[in-house]
C-alpha cells in the first residue's frame, strides 16, 4: 500500500510489511483472560526523579543518567520484548480499551451499531476455546480454492480475492495519492509476498542470519504439517516455498532505497504492466477487486514484476500451490488459529525473531486487534470517554508555538537563500494540523461482523478497509482522513498530504500532563510534534512541496548544503552500535534522526519563547532541584527510556527506520550546545563535542 504514508510515524515501522512481527511500542501480558490478575498499569508523570541514575554523569551519557534507574523498576515483562516509558502508555491505554469493549461485549439493547461490531470482534477473538474446536474449517473454502486451481491462468482471480482478505501473496495492491499530483487518487501495485520481515533477510551472511532462515524454513513445515500435510511433504514444499520467496526478495528493493520515493514511483499504464507480468490478466484483476475503471496506476517497483513473471513461468503450480497455502495461514491473524498453529506462530516470530519468552494474554492480544481492525468505531466510544476538550485546545496551542519555532529557524539559516526561504515558508503555511480525532468518522453500516467467526470477522474488515481504500481511486482526495486510530499511542506525518496528526493515545501523561510543568510539556509532547513537522523537511519530506507534489522546490546550491549537513547526521549514527556488533544504518534511520534532532530544537525554541512571555526565571532552581531549562532536557530525555531484548534490537537495527532508544536521546542532546551549557557539560565531552551536526 502507500509506502510513505506511515514513514513519518514517530516509533511504528514505517510502510513495511512485518507478517506478525511487533510493533516497537509492542505490549502484551501473560496470564488468563481475566482483567482480575493484571497490576493496575499507571501513567508517569511529567518528569520522574526515580528514573534518574545520579551516579551518571548527563555529560557523560545523558541517556543513562535520565534513564538508568528505568529497567530496575520496569524490567522487560515476560510477554513483552522491549519495554520503554512509551509501552508504559501502551499498556495503560490498552487496560482503558480493556474496561470499554468489555463493556461493549456484553450484549444490551441500547448498543449503537458500531458497539455491536466492536463488542462481537472482540468476544469473537476472546473465544479461545470455539476457535480451537473450529480447527482449521473456516479456512477451508480457502483451501479448497488452492487445491481446485489446474492452471496458472487461474491464479488472476485467487490473487485478487486474496487481495482484498490481506494474503501476502506475490505482491501487494492498493490506492495512493500520485507523488506527482497529490489532488489525484491512484491505484498503486508494489512488491510483496516475503514472509521474513524484509528482503535483505534471505541474503544477509553470517551465522545468526543463517539460523533464522534455516528456523523459517522449518516454520513453514510445521504450519504445513498443521494443515495436515505429511512431515516430509511439508519438508520438501518449504524447502521450495523459500526457494520461491527468494527469488521474490533478489527483485525486491531493500528498506532504504524503499525511503527514495523517485525508486518507488513508475507511473504507466495497465497494458505496460501487462508485458511486465503477462502471467496475469491485469484488467481481470482490477475488475475483480470492484475496480474495473483503472487504466493506469503506480508500479512501485518494476523490476519486481518483471522478476514475478520469470518466477510464475519457472515454477511449478504445485509448488505455487503450497505457496498460497503458506501465505493463507501466515496472513490470518494468529489469535484465530487453532492453539497449535497459534502457538507455532509465537515461536517464530515472537520467540524466535523478537526474543519474547512468553504468548500475551488472550485479552490483550483481542484489544489490540478490534483496534487495528476497526479502530475508529473504536476510536469514538474512546475519545468521549477519555479525551477532554481541553487536551485538543492545549496540543493545538503547542503545535502553533512550535510552528512559529520552525518559521523562526528556517528564517534564521545562513546557508540557505531568500528564494528557499520561502518556498519552506510556504510550505510550512500550509501544513494541516490534525489532533486527537477525526472531524467525520468512518462510516462501518456496510461491514457485517458476527460474534462467533474470529476469521470472518477479519476477512471482513480486511475486505472493508480494502474496498474503502481503492473507492478513492479517481475521487478527489479527503484532507480530513486519519491513518491511524484514535486510541493509537503514536504520531505521523504524511508527505503526500502536508499533515502532521496527533492521536488522542498519544496526548497522555508523561507526554502531555497538565499537572506537569511547562518546561515538561515542550520537552515531552513538544519535541513529539517538533519531530512529526520537522518531517516535512527532513531528507524525504523535503522532497514534496506543500501540496504534497513530488517537485523539486530547492535550488541547487541549498540542496548542495542541505546534503552536506544530513551527511553529518548519517556518519554520526552510522558509528553507533548495538548487541556488540549491529551497525545502526546511518541512511536507513537518516529521516526519523533528522525530525529527532529538528523536533527538540524545536521545541527549545518555543519553550523558551513562552518562557520569556511568561516571565519564568530559567535558571531558578524549581523543587525538583533542577532548573527549568534542565528539566526540559530530562523530560525529552525520559521519552526513550527502557530496554530491548538482543533479538529484537537486531530486528529493530535490521528493519526500522527509528533509531535504538538510547540514541534518540544521546545523538540528539550531542548536537545541542544548549543541553551541555545547562548541565555544566564541557566542550569535548560525549555529550558536548566539538564536531556538532545541525541540520534543523
Ligand atoms: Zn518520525
Amino acid at each position: 500500500m502507500n509506502q510513505l504514508c506511515r514513514n513519518g510515524a514517530l516509533w511504528l515501522i514505517g510502510g513495511i510489511a512485518l507478517a506478525a512481527v511487533p510493533v516497537l511500542v509492542d505490549a502484551q501480558a501473560a496470564g488468563n483472560p481475566s482483567s482480575g490478575t493484571e497490576k493496575n498499569v499507571q501513567l508517569l508523570p511529567g518528569i520522574d526523579k526515580q528514573l534518574i541514575d545520579s551516579s551518571v554523569d548527563p555529560c557523560v551519557n545523558f541517556w543513562k543518567y535520565a534513564c538508568g534507574n528505568f529497567s530496575k523498576l520496569y524490567p522487560i515483562p515476560p510477554d513483552k520484548s522491549a519495554y520503554g516509558s512509551g509501552t508504559i502508555v501502551f499498556d495503560y491505554t490498552q487496560q482503558v480499551l480493556h474496561n470499554l469493549l468489555d463493556s461493549v461485549a456484553a450484549p444490551s439493547a441500547q448498543q449503537t451499531p458500531n458497539e455491536q461490531k466492536i463488542g462481537d470482534f472482540y468476544a469473537s477473538c476472546l473465544d479461545e476455546k470455539a476457535i480451537d474446536a473450529a480447527g482449521l474449517k473456516p479456512l477451508q473454502p480457502e483451501l479448497d480454492r488452492i487445491a481446485a486451481l489446474s492452471d496458472k491462468k487461474q491464479l488472476t482471480d485467487l490473487l485478487a480475492h486474496y487481495q482484498m482478505i490481506n494474503v501476502n501473496a506475490f505482491f501487494g495492491y492498493g490506492e495512493q495519492q500520485d507523488f506527482k499530483d497529490a489532488q489525484k487518487q491512484i491505484a498503486v501495485v508494489d512488491q510483496g509476498g516475503l514472509g521474513l520481515p524484509e528482503r535483505d533477510y534471505y541474503f544477509r551472511t553470517g551465522d545468526a542470519a543463517e539460523k533464522t532462515r534455516k528456523e523459517y524454513v522449518d516454520h513453514i513445515a510445521k504450519m504445513l504439517g498443521l494443515m495436515g500435510e505429511p512431515a516430509d511433504k511439508a519438508a520438501a514444499d518449504a524447502a521450495k516455498i523459500m526457494t520461491l520467496e527468494t527469488a521474490l526478495a533478489k527483485v525486491s528493493l531493500d528498506i532504504t532505497s524503499q525511503r527514495d520515493p523517485n525508486k518507488v514511483y513508475h507511473p504507466m499504464t495497465v497494458a505496460k504492466l501487462a508485458e511486465l507480468t503477462p502471467e496475469l490478466d491485469w484488467p481481470r484483476f482490477f475488475a475483480d477487486t470492484g475496480e474495473p475503471g483503472i487504466a493506469d496506476l503506480n508500479v512501485g517497483n518494476p523490476d519486481f514484476f518483471k522478476g514475478l513473471q520469470a518466477t510464475l513461468e519457472s515454477t511449478g503450480l504445485d509448488t505455487i500451490k503450497a505457496y498460497l497455502r503458506w501465505q493463507l495461514i501466515n496472513s490470518v491473524p494468529s489469535y484465530a488459529l487453532p492453539k497449535a498453529m497459534d502457538d507455532e506462530d509465537f515461536d517464530f516470530f515472537r520467540q524466535k525473531l523478537s526474543g519474547q519468552p512468553e504468548q500475551e494474554a488472550r485479552w490483550k492480544r483481542c484489544v489490540d486487534a478490534t483496534d487495528g481492525a476497526i479502530g475508529e468505531a473504536v476510536g469514538q466510544v474512546y475519545v468521549a470517554q477519555n479525551f477532554p476538550a481541553s487536551n485538543k485546545a492545549f496540543t493545538l496551542q503547542m503545535v502553533h508555538d512550535i510552528e512559529d519555532a520552525m518559521k523562526q529557524e528556517i528564517g534564521a539559516q545562513t546557508w540557505m537563500s531568500a528564494e528557499t526561504k520561502a518556498k519552506a515558508e510556504a510550505k510550512l503555511h500550509e501544513v494541516a494540523d490534525k489532533i486527537g480525532y477525526p472531524d467525520h468518522w468512518r462510516d462501518y453500516s456496510t461491514l457485517k461482523i458476527v460474534r462467533g467467526d474470529a476469521v470472518g470477522n477479519a476477512w471482513a474488515a480486511a475486505d472493508f478497509e480494502n474496498k474503502r481504500e481503492l473507492s478513492k481511486i479517481g475521487k478527489p482526495v479527503d484532507r480530513g482522513e486519519w491513518g491511524m486510530s484514535p486510541a493509537t499511542v503514536d504520531a505521523y506525518y504524511n508527505p503526500l498530504m502536508n499533515d502532521i496528526n496527533f492521536p488522542a493515545g498519544i496526548l497522555q501523561a508523561p507526554l502531555y500532563d497538565p499537572h506537569a510543568p511547562d518546561a515538561a510539556n515542550y520537552g515531552h509532547i513538544g519535541a513529539i510534534v517538533g519531530h512529526e513537522l520537522t518531517h516535512g523537511f527532513d531528507d524525504e519530506g523535503s522532497q514534496f512541496d506543500g501540496h504534497g507534489n513530488l517537485s523539486d522546490w530547492w535550488t541547487p546550491d541549498d540542496k548542495k548544503n542541505f546534503e552536506a549537513m544530513t551527511d553529518c547526521e548519517v556518519k554520526e549514527y552510522g558509528n553507533f552500535t548495538v548487541d556488540g556488533d549491529v551497525k545502526v544504518n546511518g541512511k536507513l534511520t537518516l529521516g526519523e534522526n533528522t525530525a529527532d534532532n529538528g523536533g527538540l530544537r524545536l521545541a527549545y525554541v518555543a519553550f523558551i519563547a513562552d518562557a520569556k512571555r511568561k516571565g519564568i526565571d530559567l535558571d531558578a532552581k524549581q523543587d525538583d532541584g533542577f532548573t527549568p531549562v534542565q528539566e526540559f532536557f530530562l523530560a525529552f530525555g525520559q521519552n526513550w527510556c527502557g530496554d530491548t531484548r538482543p533479538e529484537a534490537l537486531r530486528l529493530q537495527v535490521q528493519t526500522n527506520p527509528h533509531s535504538p532508544r538510547e540514541f534518540r536521546d544521546n545523538g540528539v542532546v550531542q548536537n545541542m550546545q544548549e543541553f551541555g551549557k545547562a548541565f555544566g557539560c564541557k566542550l569535548g565531552q560525549p555529550m558536548m563535542p566539538a564536531n556538532a551536526c545541525h541540520v534543523w
